[in-house]
Protein backbone atom coordinates (compact mmCIF):
# COMPACT_ATOMS: atom_id res chain seq x y z
CA UNK A 1 0.00 0.00 0.00
CA UNK A 2 1.20 3.26 -0.79
CA UNK A 3 0.75 5.98 1.92
CA UNK A 4 -0.18 9.38 1.41
CA UNK A 5 0.65 12.60 2.98
CA UNK A 6 -2.19 14.96 2.20
CA UNK A 7 -0.62 18.84 2.67
CA UNK A 8 -3.29 20.68 0.99
CA UNK A 9 -5.79 20.62 3.66
CA UNK A 10 -8.99 21.68 1.31
CA UNK A 11 -12.65 20.69 1.73
CA UNK A 12 -11.81 18.36 -0.95
CA UNK A 13 -9.20 16.40 0.58
CA UNK A 14 -11.10 16.33 4.12
CA UNK A 15 -14.18 15.48 2.42
CA UNK A 16 -12.11 12.53 0.86
CA UNK A 17 -10.25 11.91 4.29
CA UNK A 18 -13.58 11.30 5.66
CA UNK A 19 -15.05 9.30 3.76
CA UNK A 20 -12.31 6.85 3.94
CA UNK A 21 -12.83 6.41 7.64
CA UNK A 22 -16.35 5.84 6.88
CA UNK A 23 -15.82 3.21 4.67
CA UNK A 24 -13.13 1.30 7.15
CA UNK A 25 -9.61 2.65 6.46
CA UNK A 26 -7.51 4.13 9.07
CA UNK A 27 -6.11 7.37 8.36
CA UNK A 28 -3.41 9.49 10.74
CA UNK A 29 -4.89 12.53 11.81
CA UNK A 30 -3.28 15.63 13.44
CA UNK A 31 -4.51 16.27 17.39
CA UNK A 32 -3.59 19.13 19.24
CA UNK A 33 -1.65 16.56 21.27
CA UNK A 34 0.05 14.45 19.22
CA UNK A 35 -0.78 12.13 15.79
CA UNK A 36 -3.55 10.08 16.00
CA UNK A 37 -4.56 6.74 14.12
CA UNK A 38 -7.77 7.09 13.17
CA UNK A 39 -10.72 4.61 12.67
CA UNK A 40 -14.19 4.08 12.65
CA UNK A 41 -14.90 3.72 16.59
CA UNK A 42 -18.18 1.36 15.28
CA UNK A 43 -16.37 -0.53 13.45
CA UNK A 44 -14.42 -3.71 14.86
CA UNK A 45 -13.18 -4.68 11.58
CA UNK A 46 -11.54 -1.29 11.07
CA UNK A 47 -10.37 -0.71 14.20
CA UNK A 48 -8.67 -4.10 13.91
CA UNK A 49 -6.85 -2.63 11.46
CA UNK A 50 -5.52 0.43 13.94
CA UNK A 51 -4.01 -2.51 16.09
CA UNK A 52 -2.91 -4.28 13.10
CA UNK A 53 -1.03 -0.99 11.88
CA UNK A 54 0.59 -0.24 15.84
CA UNK A 55 1.43 -3.78 16.50
CA UNK A 56 -0.84 -2.85 19.84
CA UNK A 57 -2.07 -5.32 22.63
CA UNK A 58 -5.55 -6.02 22.38
CA UNK A 59 -6.21 -5.00 25.77
CA UNK A 60 -4.98 -1.42 25.51
CA UNK A 61 -8.16 -0.24 24.63
CA UNK A 62 -8.36 3.16 22.07
CA UNK A 63 -9.99 7.01 22.78
CA UNK A 64 -13.49 7.75 20.52
CA UNK A 65 -13.09 11.08 19.26
CA UNK A 66 -15.84 13.52 18.57
CA UNK A 67 -16.17 16.99 17.25
CA UNK A 68 -18.70 17.76 20.12
CA UNK A 69 -19.89 17.37 23.21
CA UNK A 70 -23.19 16.28 21.90
CA UNK A 71 -22.08 13.82 20.33
CA UNK A 72 -21.34 11.47 22.94
CA UNK A 73 -25.03 10.75 23.94
CA UNK A 74 -25.79 7.72 22.25
CA UNK A 75 -22.07 6.15 23.40
CA UNK A 76 -22.38 6.38 27.16
CA UNK A 77 -25.47 5.25 29.23
CA UNK A 78 -25.50 8.51 31.10
CA UNK A 79 -24.00 11.80 31.62
CA UNK A 80 -22.75 12.60 35.66
CA UNK A 81 -22.79 16.16 36.48
CA UNK A 82 -19.41 15.81 37.08
CA UNK A 83 -18.85 14.47 33.33
CA UNK A 84 -20.93 17.67 32.09
CA UNK A 85 -18.67 19.62 34.87
CA UNK A 86 -15.80 18.65 33.10
CA UNK A 87 -16.61 18.66 29.45
CA UNK A 88 -18.05 22.11 29.61
CA UNK A 89 -14.50 23.28 31.31
CA UNK A 90 -11.97 21.62 29.17
CA UNK A 91 -13.46 20.52 25.83
CA UNK A 92 -12.34 21.15 23.02
CA UNK A 93 -8.70 20.10 24.40
CA UNK A 94 -6.81 17.23 25.93
CA UNK A 95 -8.92 15.91 28.56
CA UNK A 96 -10.31 11.97 28.17
CA UNK A 97 -13.23 10.86 29.95
CA UNK A 98 -14.09 7.54 30.61
CA UNK A 99 -17.96 6.74 31.14
CA UNK A 100 -19.90 3.49 31.11
CA UNK A 101 -20.65 2.40 27.29
CA UNK A 102 -23.39 1.87 25.99
CA UNK A 103 -24.44 -1.02 23.77
CA UNK A 104 -23.57 0.48 20.78
CA UNK A 105 -19.87 0.67 21.36
CA UNK A 106 -18.45 -2.03 20.16
CA UNK A 107 -15.95 -4.13 22.84
CA UNK A 108 -12.91 -3.60 20.28
CA UNK A 109 -13.28 0.01 21.43
CA UNK A 110 -12.60 -0.83 24.91
CA UNK A 111 -10.78 -3.70 24.96
CA UNK A 112 -13.83 -5.83 26.67
CA UNK A 113 -13.87 -2.46 29.35
CA UNK A 114 -17.71 -1.54 30.16
CA UNK A 115 -16.40 2.06 29.93
CA UNK A 116 -15.61 3.75 26.94
CA UNK A 117 -12.84 6.84 26.78
CA UNK A 118 -14.09 9.62 24.96
CA UNK A 119 -12.35 13.15 23.78
CA UNK A 120 -13.28 16.24 21.89
CA UNK A 121 -9.89 17.56 20.54
CA UNK A 122 -9.27 21.41 20.17
CA UNK A 123 -7.90 21.08 16.38
CA UNK A 124 -10.08 22.85 14.03
CA UNK A 125 -8.56 20.38 10.92
CA UNK A 126 -9.40 17.50 13.31
CA UNK A 127 -12.91 18.45 14.41
CA UNK A 128 -13.54 19.35 10.81
CA UNK A 129 -12.70 15.53 9.40
CA UNK A 130 -14.39 14.27 12.62
CA UNK A 131 -17.86 16.05 11.21
CA UNK A 132 -17.35 15.19 8.05
CA UNK A 133 -16.79 11.64 9.14
CA UNK A 134 -20.00 11.56 10.88
CA UNK A 135 -19.04 8.76 13.16
CA UNK A 136 -16.87 8.49 16.90
CA UNK A 137 -13.08 7.94 15.60
CA UNK A 138 -11.23 5.61 17.54
CA UNK A 139 -7.51 7.05 17.34
CA UNK A 140 -5.04 6.05 19.29
CA UNK A 141 -1.21 7.54 18.77
CA UNK A 142 -0.11 7.03 15.84
CA UNK A 143 3.33 5.05 16.20
CA UNK A 144 4.23 1.81 16.14
CA UNK A 145 3.35 0.22 19.89
CA UNK A 146 6.43 1.58 22.20
CA UNK A 147 8.11 3.90 20.32
CA UNK A 148 7.99 7.76 21.10
CA UNK A 149 4.19 9.53 19.72
CA UNK A 150 4.79 11.16 16.43
CA UNK A 151 4.48 15.34 16.38
CA UNK A 152 4.73 15.63 13.09
CA UNK A 153 3.53 14.06 9.77
CA UNK A 154 6.80 12.90 8.93
CA UNK A 155 7.46 10.85 12.60
CA UNK A 156 4.33 9.23 11.54
CA UNK A 157 5.69 7.94 8.09
CA UNK A 158 8.48 6.81 9.01
CA UNK A 159 6.62 4.20 11.09
CA UNK A 160 3.17 3.84 9.55
CA UNK A 161 4.31 4.14 5.75
CA UNK A 162 3.06 0.98 3.63
CA UNK A 163 0.15 0.07 6.61
CA UNK A 164 -2.25 3.07 6.25
CA UNK A 165 -3.14 5.05 2.84
CA UNK A 166 -3.35 8.80 4.38
CA UNK A 167 -1.60 10.76 6.38
CA UNK A 168 -2.87 14.60 7.08
CA UNK A 169 -0.50 16.92 7.66
CA UNK A 170 -1.46 20.05 9.81
CA UNK A 171 1.93 20.70 11.16
CA UNK A 172 3.67 20.03 14.64
CA UNK A 173 1.10 19.40 16.97
CA UNK A 174 1.19 22.33 19.56
CA UNK A 175 0.87 20.65 23.00
CA UNK A 176 3.01 17.22 22.17
CA UNK A 177 1.95 14.94 24.70
CA UNK A 178 -0.92 12.86 25.24
CA UNK A 179 -4.38 14.01 26.35
CA UNK A 180 -5.11 13.01 30.28
CA UNK A 181 -7.72 10.68 30.92
CA UNK A 182 -9.55 10.56 33.55
CA UNK A 183 -12.36 8.30 35.22
CA UNK A 184 -15.27 10.24 36.01
CA UNK A 185 -17.28 8.69 39.40
CA UNK A 186 -20.38 9.70 41.03
CA UNK A 187 -17.91 10.87 44.07
CA UNK A 188 -14.90 12.19 41.88
CA UNK A 189 -12.94 11.75 39.56
CA UNK A 190 -9.41 9.00 39.28
CA UNK A 191 -6.25 10.26 36.83
CA UNK A 192 -5.46 7.26 34.59
CA UNK A 193 -2.94 9.03 32.85
CA UNK A 194 -1.68 12.20 33.44
CA UNK A 195 -1.42 14.84 30.32
CA UNK A 196 -2.33 18.28 28.85
CA UNK A 197 -4.47 19.16 31.83
CA UNK A 198 -3.21 19.21 35.21
CA UNK A 199 -4.13 18.09 38.47
CA UNK A 200 -4.36 22.07 39.64
CA UNK A 201 -6.46 22.51 36.72
CA UNK A 202 -9.15 19.42 37.70
CA UNK A 203 -9.24 20.73 40.75
CA UNK A 204 -10.68 24.26 39.92
CA UNK A 205 -13.55 22.22 38.97
CA UNK A 206 -14.05 19.35 40.40
CA UNK A 207 -13.52 18.96 44.51
CA UNK A 208 -12.05 15.45 44.59
CA UNK A 209 -9.23 14.69 42.29
CA UNK A 210 -7.22 11.63 42.94
CA UNK A 211 -4.20 10.12 41.32
CA UNK A 212 -4.43 6.43 40.26
CA UNK A 213 -2.11 4.53 43.23
CA UNK A 214 -0.51 2.55 39.88
CA UNK A 215 1.13 5.86 38.85
CA UNK A 216 3.09 6.03 42.02
CA UNK A 217 3.70 2.55 42.82
CA UNK A 218 4.51 0.00 40.23
CA UNK A 219 2.90 -3.04 42.45
CA UNK A 220 -0.95 -1.57 41.45
CA UNK A 221 -2.21 -2.70 38.34
CA UNK A 222 -3.15 0.46 36.30
CA UNK A 223 -6.83 1.23 35.47
CA UNK A 224 -5.77 2.71 32.38
CA UNK A 225 -4.30 -0.69 30.99
CA UNK A 226 -2.03 1.37 28.24
CA UNK A 227 0.19 2.59 31.12
CA UNK A 228 1.86 -0.85 31.85
CA UNK A 229 3.35 -1.35 29.01
CA UNK A 230 6.81 0.22 28.03
CA UNK A 231 6.54 3.33 26.08
CA UNK A 232 7.77 6.15 24.18
CA UNK A 233 11.22 4.90 23.87
CA UNK A 234 13.89 5.88 21.49
CA UNK A 235 16.41 3.41 19.84
CA UNK A 236 19.35 4.54 22.13
CA UNK A 237 19.79 4.01 26.02
CA UNK A 238 18.11 6.83 27.32
CA UNK A 239 18.88 8.16 31.00
CA UNK A 240 17.40 11.50 32.80
CA UNK A 241 18.40 14.24 35.18
CA UNK A 242 16.60 16.35 37.68
CA UNK A 243 18.22 19.34 39.52
CA UNK A 244 20.01 22.70 39.08
CA UNK A 245 21.49 23.23 35.76
CA UNK A 246 25.05 23.25 37.31
CA UNK A 247 24.42 20.03 39.14
CA UNK A 248 23.08 18.33 35.64
CA UNK A 249 25.65 19.52 33.60
CA UNK A 250 28.06 18.06 35.93
CA UNK A 251 25.94 14.85 35.97
CA UNK A 252 26.03 14.97 31.96
CA UNK A 253 29.89 15.37 31.96
CA UNK A 254 30.53 12.30 34.22
CA UNK A 255 28.60 10.31 32.24
CA UNK A 256 30.28 11.33 28.92
CA UNK A 257 34.07 11.69 30.28
CA UNK A 258 33.19 7.62 30.53
CA UNK A 259 31.43 7.39 27.23
CA UNK A 260 34.70 8.20 25.22
CA UNK A 261 34.56 6.39 21.81
CA UNK A 262 30.49 6.77 21.69
CA UNK A 263 27.91 9.20 20.07
CA UNK A 264 25.82 11.19 22.67
CA UNK A 265 22.84 13.10 22.29
CA UNK A 266 21.47 15.36 24.86
CA UNK A 267 18.09 17.15 25.74
CA UNK A 268 18.87 20.41 28.03
CA UNK A 269 17.53 23.69 29.40
CA UNK A 270 19.18 26.69 27.79
CA UNK A 271 21.02 27.15 30.89
CA UNK A 272 22.35 23.60 30.87
CA UNK A 273 23.33 23.56 27.22
CA UNK A 274 25.18 27.24 27.93
CA UNK A 275 27.10 25.29 30.79
CA UNK A 276 27.92 22.37 28.26
CA UNK A 277 28.50 23.35 25.00
CA UNK A 278 32.34 24.29 25.11
CA UNK A 279 33.23 21.12 26.32
CA UNK A 280 30.66 18.39 25.14
CA UNK A 281 30.37 17.68 21.49
CA UNK A 282 27.26 15.48 20.41
CA UNK A 283 23.61 15.86 19.05
CA UNK A 284 21.94 18.81 21.72
CA UNK A 285 18.47 19.82 21.40
CA UNK A 286 17.85 22.70 23.63
CA UNK A 287 14.13 23.18 25.32
CA UNK A 288 13.71 26.15 26.65
CA UNK A 289 14.54 27.41 29.93
CA UNK A 290 15.25 25.99 33.05
CA UNK A 291 12.30 24.00 34.06
CA UNK A 292 10.12 25.20 31.26
CA UNK A 293 7.93 22.00 31.23
CA UNK A 294 5.32 23.38 28.39
CA UNK A 295 8.48 24.28 25.56
CA UNK A 296 9.69 20.54 26.90
CA UNK A 297 6.27 18.65 26.12
CA UNK A 298 6.31 20.47 23.02
CA UNK A 299 9.87 19.19 21.72
CA UNK A 300 10.04 15.93 23.60
CA UNK A 301 8.41 13.41 21.14
CA UNK A 302 10.09 15.20 18.19
CA UNK A 303 13.31 15.52 19.94
CA UNK A 304 13.66 11.54 20.42
CA UNK A 305 12.82 11.38 16.28
CA UNK A 306 15.24 13.44 15.48
CA UNK A 307 18.04 11.18 18.04
CA UNK A 308 16.68 8.16 16.31
CA UNK A 309 17.61 9.74 12.99
CA UNK A 310 21.22 10.47 13.96
CA UNK A 311 21.73 6.97 15.22
CA UNK A 312 23.49 8.04 18.18
CA UNK A 313 24.21 5.34 20.71
CA UNK A 314 22.88 7.27 23.89
CA UNK A 315 21.14 9.64 25.40
CA UNK A 316 20.63 12.14 28.24
CA UNK A 317 18.14 14.31 29.28
CA UNK A 318 17.45 17.28 31.32
CA UNK A 319 13.70 16.74 33.46
CA UNK A 320 12.05 18.96 34.88
CA UNK A 321 10.24 18.93 38.64
CA UNK A 322 7.13 16.57 39.01
CA UNK A 323 4.52 18.95 39.20
CA UNK A 324 1.68 20.89 36.93
CA UNK A 325 2.41 19.88 33.39
CA UNK A 326 5.93 18.70 34.39
CA UNK A 327 3.81 15.16 36.04
CA UNK A 328 3.07 14.37 32.49
CA UNK A 329 6.29 14.94 31.08
CA UNK A 330 7.95 13.26 33.51
CA UNK A 331 5.33 10.38 33.04
CA UNK A 332 6.60 10.01 29.59
CA UNK A 333 10.55 11.14 30.11
CA UNK A 334 10.48 7.54 33.14
CA UNK A 335 9.44 5.31 30.30
CA UNK A 336 11.43 6.63 27.70
CA UNK A 337 14.53 5.92 29.95
CA UNK A 338 12.99 2.74 31.34
CA UNK A 339 12.91 4.23 34.32
CA UNK A 340 16.27 5.64 34.49
CA UNK A 341 15.98 8.96 36.50
CA UNK A 342 18.28 10.48 39.43
CA UNK A 343 17.08 13.34 41.39
CA UNK A 344 20.27 15.25 41.80
P1 LIG B 1 -3.34 6.26 23.29
O1 LIG B 1 -3.99 5.18 22.53
O2 LIG B 1 -1.85 6.26 23.16
O3 LIG B 1 -3.98 7.58 23.03
O4 LIG B 1 -3.65 5.89 24.80
C1 LIG B 1 -4.97 5.74 25.27
C2 LIG B 1 -4.91 5.57 26.77
O5 LIG B 1 -6.24 5.60 27.30
C3 LIG B 1 -4.31 4.23 27.16
O6 LIG B 1 -3.48 4.39 28.30
C4 LIG B 1 -5.55 3.40 27.47
O7 LIG B 1 -5.27 2.34 28.33
C5 LIG B 1 -6.46 4.45 28.09
N1 LIG B 1 -7.88 4.07 27.99
C6 LIG B 1 -8.62 3.99 26.87
N2 LIG B 1 -9.86 3.55 27.15
C7 LIG B 1 -9.92 3.37 28.48
C8 LIG B 1 -10.94 2.91 29.38
N3 LIG B 1 -12.15 2.57 28.96
N4 LIG B 1 -10.63 2.83 30.69
C9 LIG B 1 -9.40 3.16 31.12
N5 LIG B 1 -8.39 3.59 30.32
C10 LIG B 1 -8.64 3.69 29.02
MG1 LIG C 1 0.10 5.86 22.53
Amino acid sequence: MDTKIITELTKENLQLVAHALRSGEVVAIPTETVYGLGANGLDEEAMDKIYAAKGRPSDNPLILHVSNAESIKPLVKEIPETANKLIHAFWPGPLTITLPKSDLVPNRATGGLNRVALRCPDHAICREILALAGVPIAAPSANISGRPSPTTAQAVYDDMNGRIPYIVDAGICTIGVESTVVEVRDDGITILRPGGITKEMLERVVEAVSYDPFLSSQNEAPKAPGMKYKHYAPDAPMRAFIGLPKAVAQAFTDVIDKQTTKRGAFLVSQETYDLLKNNVHGEFHVYGHCGDAVTLAHDFYKTLHYFNECGVDYILAEGVENSGLGVAIMNRMEKACGGNIIHL
